[in-house]
């Protein structure tokens, strides 16, 4: 039954929208009634409920199914990453392991983090001179792990005989436990220690761990006394490391720490901008600052947050705007914000066509009548999260066929009906 579902689905949303949205969608069986969906993540879900439940519930009531209700659940895979908010890190051997996007190119630099810009550029023009070892810190998504990648792409361009090594603290701690269950240390330590340039993401989970501080020391000296570049990164500085051994924290501090802090407006919409500019998106200056405006300590949710604007956008077909964008983003800065008022959608379709709202919510049945309710049907369908009886009730107590009927014929008149589409449009741009 999901197979029918899913070509419903697809006949009726872009093919985008399609892939981003319903490829992902894991049947999970049917209880009492209800068909259960798995989705990848609560963003997915909060969406597809938004967005498609009319969709699916419009599936289910055209298949006839026995099963005319259907339920989201959050069921997080490894495979199912929402790749559009969050490029995976590729977990391969070496240079592989370094993410191609994270460049000096594509670092923005502002008065937040020039130091730490200054000290990466510098230690990747000259590894194991400049700066032993480099250990920069900061907050959450303010670009360490970024900077690390991006003297490692410096590195590898400049001096590509050079061994690099990215790794991360839990990969590092994982390898070595691995390495003393199957007896092949000699192998990891091999690994670690033959490389010129070391890059260690994380290093504050060392905190704790006995074993694994112990063998990183060992690494660290050897590395060290070699004069081979090692660049640590952590949420916090070494003297903030909690159960650290004194003499991990003194080596960190032999180097430079440096630091990066949260970006001013100024550098958010740079970064926004060429973000934008990156993946080949328009987007207006003022809703650029919007966006910078509502998030300020996290440069990924800040990306993550143009992209929702965008995408939004895309799938209800509108410009985006300042209110657009706004809308957008509503769900994740002000947590369940009412969507679109239907009364108000009501107001907007009868003035449009010259009536009163009461004209469409009550029983007349003359021509003129009929496609502005059917259009106020669709759009309550499509802007709030009614389900069909709810929409029914609100239309004066009508049936939830006669509502998916309507939604029918309007989706129909729009795709054969230039004038229908534009009116859509219209309506939507003044709702939304
Ligand atoms: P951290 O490791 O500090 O948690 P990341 O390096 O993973 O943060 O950065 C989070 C996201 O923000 C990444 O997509 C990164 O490319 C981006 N980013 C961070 N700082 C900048 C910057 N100065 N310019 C452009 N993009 C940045
Ligand atoms: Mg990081």
């Amino acid at each position: 039954i999901w197979q029918h579902v899913l070509e419903h689905v697809r006949r009726n949303i872009t093919e985008v929208e399609y892939h981003t949205w319903f490829e992902r969608i894991r049947p999970l069986g049917v209880k009492e009634g209800v068909l259960e969906l798995g989705v990848p993540t609560s963003f997915a879900l909060d969406w597809i409920r938004k967005h498609y439940a009319g969709l699916l519930e419009e599936a289910l009531a055209l298949l006839g199914a026995q099963v005319p209700r259907f339920e989201l659940k959050v069921v997080p895979s490894p495979a199912v990453q929402e790749e559009i908010f969050q490029p995976k890190e590729k977990e391969a051997e070496g240079r592989s392991r370094l993410n191609p996007k994270y460049t000096f190119e594509n670092f923005v630099v502002g008065p937040n983090n020039s130091m730490a810009h200054a000290a990466a550029v510098a230690v990747a023009e000259s590894p194991g001179r400049a700066y032993n070892p480099l250990f920069i810190y900061g907050g959450v998504g303010l670009g360490k792990t970024h900077l690390m990648h991006a003297v490692g792409h410096s590195v590898a361009k400049r001096f590509p005989h050079l061994k690099i090594e990215y790794v991360s603290t839990e990969t590092f701690t994982n390898e070595l436990i691995n390495a003393i269950r199957e007896d092949r240390m000699a192998e990891f330590r091999e690994r670690y220690r033959s490389v010129d340039l070391l890059l260690v993401d994380d290093i504050q989970f060392i905190a704790g761990k006995e074993r694994t501080q112990e063998e990183f020391f060992h690494t660290f000296n050897a590395l060290y006394e070699a004069h081979k570049q090692i660049i640590l990164s952590s949420d916090r500085p070494p003297k903030d490391i909690l159960t650290l051994e004194a003499r991990l924290r003194s080596r960190f501090e032999w180097g430079l720490i440096t630091d990066i802090q949260p970006p001013d407006l100024e550098t958010r919409i740079a970064i926004l901008k060429m973000n934008a500019e990156q993946r080949g998106l328009r987007v207006s200056e003022e809703v650029l600052e919007y966006i910078a405006r509502q998030v300020t300590s996290n440069i990924r949710e800040l990306e993550g947050a143009l992209m929702r604007a965008v995408a939004y956008a895309s799938l209800n077909g509108v410009e985006l705007s300042k209110q657009v964008a706004a809308r957008a983003l509503s769900d994740v800065f002000a947590p369940r914000e009412p969507s679109v008022d239907p009364e108000e959608i009501l107001r907007r379709v009868a003035e449009h066509f010259g009536l009163r709202p009461e004209d469409l919510k009550g029983g007349g049945r003359r021509k003129e009548v009929v496609l502005p309710r059917q259009l106020a049907m669709y759009l309550v369908r499509e802007l709030t999260r009614a389900s069909l009886p709810e929409i029914g009730q609100f239309f004066g107590g009508r049936d939830h066929t006669t509502v998916l009927y309507a939604i029918q014929k309007v989706q129909e008149l729009a795709e054969s009906d230039r004038e229908v589409q534009s009116l859509l449009r219209t309506l939507k741009e003044a709702l939304l």
